[in-house]
Parts: structure tokens; sequence; C-alpha cells
């Protein structure tokens, strides 16, 4: 441990440890990892502060301070996060700060439209996260994730948009004609109009090494990432429609795709399957399993297991493309706002739902492209479209005033 860096101390299969380490990664929060069952010291340690037991992650802060399974509350908490925002109502709530939320807020509050952006994570969404976004129109060289996320977040506060990193949204419902979001906390925020942007999650594999080289080796969007791979062989995990076509896509690159899939048959429509087939370089390994991704900062290689036999053999692609599904993160809206049988937000030709004055744009919305630039593209267009629907209710409707605004208590939830 060094004095100046937070040390985490876990375990590989902890649940709360790949937690723990995914928040401080968003908040590009740098701290040492200790794997205790590799490290006699690191175990030793957690067994002394805490009491003998063996409870991960244990973790130690510059101050010498010490969390034991804390929750991501109480990390923000102990890290200065602001969990809380300075109002309790603003003309527009965007919920997600990827693309598509920080676009619509900087859009929003440049014409003067009081804006709070809530997100659960780190600011900039999935495309901060990613290693480079080589794609995103007005960069020639490409540009790091952490980079974007940065620019972005500056020029929406250029405008005055409040962001309230660190706090998830857990619940919306309509008040007359205000819109309340409910967050993890306990608190509750008011305004005219709410964008969803809280974009999608790509199944992960969950095996272990897998959170560890994402963006290094193991890669979700092939659109985004295949050009990286010009003539090296690739793997791809999936049997999917989107695996195959993928690894179409995939063989404009790489010199050799493999497709692993877990049945004893891909369960891609007959005509993707047909292409795949067809194609001479595309292999299929039916009956496997990926089992470990391992590496040293970067992929090197994957060990697959043979689902029949137990057999276990390491590979080394130059990559891994994993095209297992895509969840919206939307749950926190069912019921509220209409989506299709996978949960992605349904909206008009206005980005509108079919809630009033609830809009959704980029990845979490049914139909998107799942690309940073038409996120950014759909987050103008609702900023554009929530200007409109906001302009006859400021008119017709008593504004509140900036000094009544987080005085007035908002009314308790409808059932
Ligand atoms: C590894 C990787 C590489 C990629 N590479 C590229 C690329 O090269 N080029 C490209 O164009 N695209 C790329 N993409 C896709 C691109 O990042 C997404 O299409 C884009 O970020 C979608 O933007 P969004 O704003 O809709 O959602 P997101 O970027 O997903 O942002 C949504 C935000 O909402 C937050 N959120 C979710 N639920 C809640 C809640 N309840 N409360 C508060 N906050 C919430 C999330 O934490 C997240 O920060 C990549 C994606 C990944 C994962």
């Amino acid at each position: 441990m060094t004095d100046t860096m937070i040390t985490m101390y876990g375990t590989l299969w902890c649940g709360d440890c790949k937690r723990a380490k995914k928040f401080l990664g968003e908040q590009r929060i740098q701290y040492d990892y200790v794997d205790v069952e590799h490290d006699a010291d690191g175990l030793a340690f957690i067994e002394r502060v805490n009491s003998g037991k063996q409870i991960v992650p244990t973790i130690v802060f510059p101050d010498g301070s010490i969390l034991v399974e804390p929750s991501n509350a109480e990390l923000a908490v102990k890290l200065g996060l602001t969990t809380a925002a300075k109002r309790q109502f603003y003309d527009l709530i965007v919920v997600g700060s990827g693309p598509a939320g920080l676009t619509a807020a900087l859009y929003a509050a440049r014409e003067g439209i009081e804006t709070l952006v809530i997100e659960q994570g780190g600011v900039g969404g999935q495309a901060g996260i990613t290693e480079r976004l080589d794609n995103f129109p007005g960069f020639p060289e490409g540009v790091s994730g952490a980079e974007f996320a940065d620019r972005l977040r500056a020029q929406a506060e250029r405008f005055g948009v409040e962001i309230l990193a660190a706090q998830e949204a857990t619940g919306i419902r309509m008040d007359g004609d205000y819109c309340v979001v409910r967050t993890a906390d306990g608190g509750e925020y008011g305004c005219w109009a709410i964008l969803l942007a809280t974009g999608s999650t790509y199944r992960r594999l969950g095996v272990p090494g897998e959170d560890d080289f994402i963006g290094a080796g193991v890669h979700f969007c092939a659109t985004c990432d295949a050009p990286f791979y010009r003539d090296k062989e690739v793997l791809v995990v999936g049997g999917g429609n989107s695996a195959g076509e993928e690894s179409i896509f995939l063989t404009k690159f790489a010199s050799k795709v493999t497709i692993a899939v877990r049945g004893d048959r891909m369960k891609a429509s007959q005509v993707v399957r047909e292409s795949v087939e067809s194609d001479p370089k595309i292999d299929v390994l039916t009956d496997v399993v990926v089992d470990e991704f391992r590496g040293d900062g970067r992929l090197r290689s994957v060990v697959l297991r043979d689902t029949r036999t137990g057999e276990r053999r390491e590979i080394t692609p130059a990559g891994v493309f994993v095209f297992v599904g895509l969840t919206p993160n939307t749950g926190f809206v069912r019921g509220k706002v209409a989506t299709d049988e996978r949960g992605f937000i349904l909206t008009d030709a206005g980005l509108q739902t079919n809630a009033p004055g609830v809009f959704a744009a980029g990845d979490c919305r049914a139909g998107s492209t799942n690309q940073a630039a038409s996120a950014a593209g759909e987050g103008a267009a609702a900023a554009l479209a929530i200007r409109r629907y906001l302009e006859p209710l400021a008119s017709g409707l008593p504004r509140r005033a900036s000094a009544e605004v987080g005085t007035e208590p908002l009314t308790a939830p409808a059932a």
C-alpha cells in the first residue's frame, strides 16, 4: 500500500469488489488493488483490521480510514463527490451523462433552460469508458474516451449545466404538469420535462479478466473497434444474429474470425448462418464457453472450455468481440413509459415517450444505432423538441421563480 493511493483488498469472485472497482474506475479514481487470494500479506492485513474475519472489499484511504463492503453511496460521500443537487426544481432533468444526455443538456442550457443532469456513474457514459473513439466527427486522430468525456463535461458546464454524478435515478412520476425524478438516496427533484438518456449495457460473460481488458482486447462493438484488428485474428463470442452479422463485418478487417458458440449450432437466422458458413475467413467452434481472459494490462489469451468434455485450452486471438446481447438501462421507468419487448423506450418522431414531458434519446431508445455520434445527434434533436414542449408551458403556467426553487416541498409519490 502507498500512502498516496486508495488500496482495495478483494478477490476475483467477489461481486461487491467488482462493483466498487467499477465505481472507482468510472469516477477515474486511481487505486491499488490487492487480490488477497494471491497475497498473503494482504490477507493478513484484512484479517487484522476486521477482527480476524476475511471481509472484502476492504478499502483503505490515504488518510488511513477504512471502509468495509461500502455501498456506492458511502464511497461517494467518502470521496467527497456531490450527491445532492443545488435546487429541488429545474426546467429539465436529464438522466444519464453519455453523449446523448450531455449534448441535450448543453443545447438546452445554452438556450437558458435550467438543466440538471443525474448520473449514477462517471460522466461521459459508455463513450467515457471507451479506450479510443475513432469515428466521432471532428477528431481526425481519434480521441480517448476519457478526454472525450472531459470535453463534453466542460462544454456542458460552460453553459451552466449542473451535473450530479454518483447518484442513481430510481424512479419517475408525473405530478400534474410537473415530472419528478427520485434518486437512490431518497431525494426527489421536480422539473417540467425529463430526458431519459440512460443508454444500454452490453451483456457480459461474467468471467474472470473480462472487466480488466474492456477496450484493451475485449470489445462489444465491431463498428467501433474492428479497424483496430486489420490483418489480425479475432474471436467472437455468441451465437445469435448480432454475433453472425458482426463476424461478417469483422472479416473486412481481420485475417480470421473464430466464433465461439455455447450450443451445438448458431441460433442466428438461416440467412446469417449461411453467410457465416460460406465465408472462408470464418470458423465456428461449437459447444465451447469462455472460462477466463488472461493478460497483463492488455488481453494476451483466452481460456476456452469444451462444454461436453470439460477440456480447457488456451488460445491467443489479438482481440475478442462479445455479442451476447444488450440490456437497456430502463428498469427504473418500467411501467411509466412504453417500451418494446426488450425494454428499449418507444418514442414518437419528436423523441417524446407516451408520457407527456418525458423524452428519450440515445442507446436506451428503441431503434437507436448504438453509436456515440448518433446518440449525440439524438440528444440535440431531443433538446430542440423539449424547447418546443416547454414554450407553451412557460407562457401558460406560472413558472417558478428562482427564489422559490428549492423551498417548496414536492408532494408524496403516487402509488
Ligand atoms: C467499450 C465500448 C466501445 C465503444 N466504442 C465506440 C466507438 O468507437 N464509436 C462509437 O460511435 N460508439 C462506441 N461505443 C458505443 C457508444 O459509446 C454508445 O453508443 C454511446 O455512448 C451511447 O450514448 P448514450 O448517451 O445513449 O448512452 P451511454 O453512453 O450509455 O450513457 C448513459 C449513461 O446513463 C447512466 N445511467 C444509466 N442508468 C442511470 C440511472 N438510473 N440513473 C443515473 N444514470 C444512469 C449510465 O451510467 C451512463 O453513464 C462503444 C461502447 C463501448 C461499451
